[in-house]
């Protein structure tokens, strides 16, 4: 049977980026060698490094804008510790919006490094919508924000003018939507939302904000030793970097991400407007701030949770319980995740409001 697979992370990846990586752990580019056992200096995997780094620019419009792009191990988190280290200055300030748990962690990882100013938080309605009106301070290091809030099922529609340099976490909808990514200074996320498997993070970033901390930054933690070695400092997530370039060729191949933005929205509004024409269930983010990759929801009478739970198990639906922090469900529908797969879901909740 068919899965349809609604996990938030790792998530589903494409069909083709499943056959053609399992093909390379065979046999890699015909050379009788696997892809796991060759050498990340090899001539092979260069060109992969080389071909992932300059795609990941390009899908996102930044080639020739003074951009590098790398994969670097340590997942999204120690970007959090990453960005400060690199950008703030010894003391010197930076400032944060806090939206959601990830947010909340990349906090707590500045407070290492100097005074960091939270311009608004939603924690206190456990983070159900985007907060708006905020100064950021004109003489901090940087803003940092979180584009999708995985979790709580809420996205920034629009980010804030700021001439100071703007830090995003896009870990979960990068290459989902069209954005002007050249607002951005320093763009991260994890591999395993919606680019590939767990094990790398691309990391983004404009050269010209770099070096002007005084901080003396460890080297595996210093952005620009990474782009001297062409993001080959130490060894690279060689399998992890190699199914996430797979991932680009696909969506390149689809049109890049204007193609599908389009279908991501497509998916997002099939599944919105059954949970608001549904009364058996209520979405929990606030409907303007609404994540097109994650739905978050509830069902209105709890005692329909082993009902609903049965049949969407039985219908090959996966990974669709909610975080604990939120409960209820979460449907997280990354660029891979097909609109057919949302039509069960919605089918599915059709009919349990038809049994009921
Ligand atoms: C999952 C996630 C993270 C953490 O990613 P790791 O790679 O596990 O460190 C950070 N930020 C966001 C928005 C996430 O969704």
């Amino acid at each position: 049977m068919k899965i349809h697979n609604y996990s938030a992370g790792p998530c589903i990846l494409p069909k083709e980026v499943f056959d053609k990586s399992a093909q390379a752990i065979l046999n890699f580019n015909n050379s009788g060698l696997s892809i796991l056992e060759i050498s990340h200096r090899s001539k092979d995997f260069v060109a992969v490094m080389d071909e992932a780094r300059d795609l990941a620019l390009e899908l996102l419009d930044l080639k020739g804008k003074g951009y590098q792009a790398l994969f670097i191990s340590g997942g999204a988190s120690m970007e959090f510790l990453m960005a400060p280290y690199n950008l703030m200055k010894i003391d010197g300030k930076a400032a944060y919006l806090d939206s959601g748990t990830w947010a909340n962690n990349a906090i707590k990882e500045a407070k290492n490094f100097g005074e960091t100013v939270v311009v608004a938080s939603s924690k206190e309605e456990n983070y159900n919508y985007i907060p708006k009106e905020y100064t950021i301070p004109a003489d901090a290091d940087y803003f940092h924000c979180t584009s999708n809030n995985t979790i709580f099922g809420t996205q920034m529609k629009s980010f804030p003018n700021t001439n100071i340099p703007v830090v995003c976490d896009m870990s979960s909808d990068i290459f989902s939507r069209v954005l002007d990514f050249s607002k951005f200074d320093l763009i991260y996320a994890g591999a395993q939302k919606n680019m590939g498997p767990a094990g790398t993070t691309l990391v983004v970033v404009k050269e010209e904000i770099l070096n002007k901390t005084g901080r003396t930054i460890p080297s595996i933690l210093d952005y620009e030793k990474h782009i001297k070695a062409e993001s080959m400092y130490n060894t690279p997530a060689v399998f992890p970097i190699y199914a996430s370039l797979l991932t680009m060729q696909w969506l390149k191949n689809l049109g890049g991400i204007a193609a599908i933005e389009k279908i991501n929205n497509a998916k997002a509004t099939l599944l919105y407007t059954e949970i608001d024409r549904n009364p058996l269930f209520k979405g929990t983010a606030k409907i303007e701030d609404r994540s097109n990759m994650n739905a978050t929801f509830v069902l209105n009478n709890e005692s329909h949770t082993e009902t609903f739970d049965k049949m969407w198990k039985q219908a090959g639906i996966s990974g669709l319980t909610g975080h604990r922090s939120v409960g209820g469900y979460r449907a997280s529908m990354y660029n891979a995740l097909p609109l057919e797969s949302v039509q069960v879901l919605v089918d599915v909740m059709e009919e349990l409001e038809n049994k009921i």
